[in-house]
C-alpha cells in the first residue's frame, strides 16, 4: 500500500475520450487552488505527476492515471477559477457533470474542500448534487498543516454536520500533502470503497 506506482494515461476534454477500462475509478475534485495536485502527487509520492499550478483554473481536462495496475485515479479540472470565463465554466460542468453522472467504474469521489474556509454555496451544492445522484464521495479538508488541530476539529465538525443526513458520504478525512499523516487513512477508504 505504501508504493504506488501511478502512470499517465490520457487527457480527456470529451466523454469520447475517457478511457475504456474496467479498473476501479477514484476521482479528485475541487475548486482551483484548493491542493488537489498537491494530494495527488502526495498520495503516489511523485514529485509532478499532476502538474502543481501557479495558474489555477487553465487545465480543462479530465486527467486518467492507472495506479498499481489496480485503479485508475481521475483527476478531474479545478472548478470556480474566479477569472475563468463563462464558457470555460460551461466546459467544465458539462465535461465533469457527465463523468459523474454515468461513468460505470467511478467507485469513489474524493471532493477536496479548503479546510480554512467555510464550504462555499458552489461545494454546498456539490455535496447535494453527488447524494442525488447517488455517488460514494469522502470530503478531503486540505491544507490542515496550515491551520490549529482546534480549528480542524470545528471545520470538520461543520461539514459532519452538513453531510449528517446525506447517504452517500463515505468519510470526512483531514490532510495535508505537506505533512502526510493522514495518507494512509486516505488510502484506507480508498481500498475500501474500490473492493470489488
Ligand atoms: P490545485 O489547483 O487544486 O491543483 O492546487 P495545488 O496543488 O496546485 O496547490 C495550490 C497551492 O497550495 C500551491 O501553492 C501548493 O503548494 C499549496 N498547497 C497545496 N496543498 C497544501 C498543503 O497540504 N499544505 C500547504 N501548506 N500548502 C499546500
Amino acid at each position: 500500500m505504501d508504493v504506488l506506482q501511478a502512470e499517465f494515461i490520457l487527457g480527456a476534454t470529451k466523454p469520447e475520450h475517457f478511457p475504456a477500462s474496467p479498473l476501479p475509478e477514484v476521482a479528485f475534485i475541487g475548486r482551483s487552488n484548493v491542493g488537489k495536485s498537491s494530494l495527488l502527487n502526495s498520495l503516489v509520492r511523485r514529485k509532478n505527476l499532476a502538474h502543481v499550478s501557479s495558474t489555477p483554473g487553465k487545465t480543462q481536462q479530465i486527467n486518467f492515471f492507472t495506479v498499481n495496475s489496480r485503479w485508475m485515479f481521475v483527476d478531474l479540472p479545478g472548478f470556480g477559477y474566479a477569472k475563468a470565463s463563462k464558457q470555460e465554466r460551461e466546459q467544465w460542468a458539462m465535461l465533469a457533470r457527465d463523468y459523474l453522472q454515468h461513468r460505470k467504474q467511478l467507485r469513489l469521489v474524493c471532493f477536496l474542500i479548503d479546510s480554512r474556509h467555510d464550504p462555499s454555496a458552489l461545494e454546498l451544492g456539490l455535496i447535494e448534487e453527488l447524494e442525488m445522484i447517488g455517488r460514494r464521495f469522502a470530503i478531503i479538508l486540505t491544507k490542515k498543516d496550515k491551520i490549529s488541530s482546534k480549528a480542524m476539529q470545528e471545520r470538520e465538525l461543520q461539514l459532519r454536520d452538513v453531510t449528517q443526513f446525506c447517504q452517500h458520504c463515505a468519510d470526512i478525512i483531514p490532510y495535508s500533502s505537506v505533512v502526510g499523516d493522514t495518507r494512509a487513512n486516505l488510502l484506507a477508504i480508498i481500498k475500501r470503497e474500490c473492493a470489488c
